[in-house]
């Protein structure tokens, strides 16, 4: 959907922002972008939709070189959602949505239509908040009409350069959820950019770590915890040291996901309605006996035809996942199950015999697990060093 090919980006300044990129997005795949400040990633969005021009190389789109396509038509095709999210403040939370259906010449009923409805999708009551202005919403509730006005023409290609940076981490978590869920019925091709790998690991599909000006490693998220490229993405997730703990860090009740549960005889419409509810993108699919057999997606659809007048069930709609691993197993072996199974999560049962599930541990709660796991590490080791000089009174231990 999104390909660059040796892609190069020098400012006139003599800067290399980018040097020689190459790389895919398959369509409604959703790829970060991650790496420190200065690296190139917004330089990198920006060439996709001509707001910068690379001085060497290709972007296409869909096949189509965009060098040869009119900015302004591009841009239709692609949503745009930004840190300072670029509200306009003398315009409702309604209007704001519907600046581009607005600007493409829909009618005006359609566009407000339309924008409701998108702001209904980003978990805002466009009855209670769309005829509010910018400022009188939350951080949070900005970036969420961010994310509304930018699908709000139903682009296929959607480009997000840090959009939940400026807002607190339960909010940013939250919001980070709830993108997930909305992309799950979307499934938009995404590109997105962010500093920081925990949010990286939570939401791509793939990633791409980025050193100065290049791509360091372009994997799954699994494959670049458990597998980084080189000495400089180790660094960057921290698995130089992870690597180590991972073999002595057991998984644990609290790295458990615990996603809602469904059953194979439930209609299919009260499970998904159900996951709705709950504000999930998916569920598990348990056994009478509670075993794992799969997972439903939140927008699950049938996968043959129904018998005319019999209720659809999960039965006919799970997907089978038959990765798992006991409680207490370490994390290294949680890694290994995820990458030979090239699984989005594994079901943690609590033991092999029973097979009882626990819970979910995804990529992302596998990395929450080692860096916690580090980080009680290093306050041992301080403490042991305390312990040593004795030193009496000393300030709590380093993080
Ligand atoms: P990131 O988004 O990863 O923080 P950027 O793509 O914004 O990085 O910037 C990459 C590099 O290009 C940085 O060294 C930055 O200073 C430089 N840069 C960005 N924009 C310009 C510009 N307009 N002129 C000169 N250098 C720039
Ligand atoms: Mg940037």
């Amino acid at each position: 959907m999104i390909r660059f090919e040796n892609v190069t980006k020098r400012y006139a300044d003599g800067t290399t922002a980018v040097d020689s990129l190459s790389f895919e997005v398959a369509e409604g795949e959703l790829v970060t972008l991650v790496g420190p400040s200065g690296c190139g990633k917004t330089t990198t969005m920006k060439m996709v939709n001509r707001l910068i021009e690379p001085t060497g190389g290709r972007v296409y789109l869909d096949g189509e070189d965009i060098s040869a396509i009119d900015p302004v038509r591009l841009r239709r095709r692609i949503g745009y959602v930004i840190q300072q999210v670029g509200l306009f403040p003398h315009r409702t939370v309604l209007e704001n949505t519907a600046t581009v259906p607005h600007l493409l010449g829909w009618k005006r009923a359609k566009a407000r239509e339309r924008a409701a409805e998108l702001l209904d999708l980003v978990g805002l009551d466009p009855s209670v908040h769309g005829d509010r202005y910018p400022e009188q919403l939350s951080g949070g509730q900005r970036q969420r009409v961010g994310v509304a006005r930018a699908l709000a023409a139903d682009p296929p290609v959607l480009l997000m350069d840090e959009p939940f940076g400026a807002v607190d981490p339960v909010v940013r978590e939250h919001l980070q959820n709830e993108f997930l869920r909305l992309q799950e019925t979307v499934r938009k091709t995404v590109l997105f950019v962010t500093h920081d790998i925990e949010e990286a690991v939570r939401l791509g599909d793939r990633i791409a770590v980025y050193g100065q000006g290049r791509i360091e490693q372009f994997d799954s998220p699994a494959r670049v915890l458990g597998a980084p490229a080189t000495p400089y993405v180790a660094d960057f997730v921290g698995a130089d040291r992870g690597l180590k703990r991972l073999s002595v860090t057991p998984v644990e009740e609290a790295d458990l996901d615990r996603p809602p549960v469904v059953r194979p005889g439930e209609p299919l419409r009260d499970a998904t309605a159900r996951i709705a509810g709950e504000g999930a993108r998916w569920a598990v699919v348990l056994d009478d006996q509670d075993r794992p057999l799969g997972w439903l997606p939140a927008g699950a659809q049938p996968a043959r035809e129904a018998v005319p007048g019999k209720d659809v069930t999960v039965r006919e709609a799970l997907r089978p996942m038959d990765a798992r691993l006991p409680l207490g197993a370490p994390l290294r072996q949680a890694l290994a199950v995820m990458l030979q199974h090239d699984a989005g999560w594994i079901a943690v049962v609590d033991d092999e015999e029973s097979g009882r599930y626990l819970g979910a541990l995804t990529p992302g709660r596998l990395h929450e697990a080692l860096r916690r796991s580090i980080r009680a590490d290093a306050a041992d080791r301080t403490r042991a060093g305390i312990a040593l000089e004795t030193v009496a009174g000393a300030a709590g231990p380093a993080r």
